[in-house]
């Protein structure tokens, strides 16, 4: 009965391949949790381009340049960096 080993074993195969496609399914879900509990919400700090202090974002102010972004740490150092820009 060549025909009904042939049939037993494309039906195995196809019970292995779908358990290991299931189980890679499975860590890489697992490994995707664990990525997410290692990043801590945390806030981004930045620089101050006058006195180098860093501080939070949220805190910080910005100034948009044509090609960059830079942060202060008062309105008076944003006010000192234009002025020595220009
Ligand atoms: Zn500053």
């Amino acid at each position: 009965m060549g025909l009904f080993r042939l049939l037993t074993f494309i039906l195995v195969a196809f019970i292995a391949w779908r358990m290991i496609k299931n189980y890679q399914t499975k860590v890489s879900t697992r490994e995707n949790e664990s990525e997410k509990v290692k990043i801590p919400v945390r806030e981004k700090m930045v620089k101050c381009e006058i006195c180098d202090i860093h501080l939070p974002k949220e805190e910080a102010i910005s100034f948009k340049d044509a090609d960059a972004e830079y942060w202060f740490c008062t309105p008076e150092h944003k006010e000192t960096f234009n002025q020595q820009g220009s």
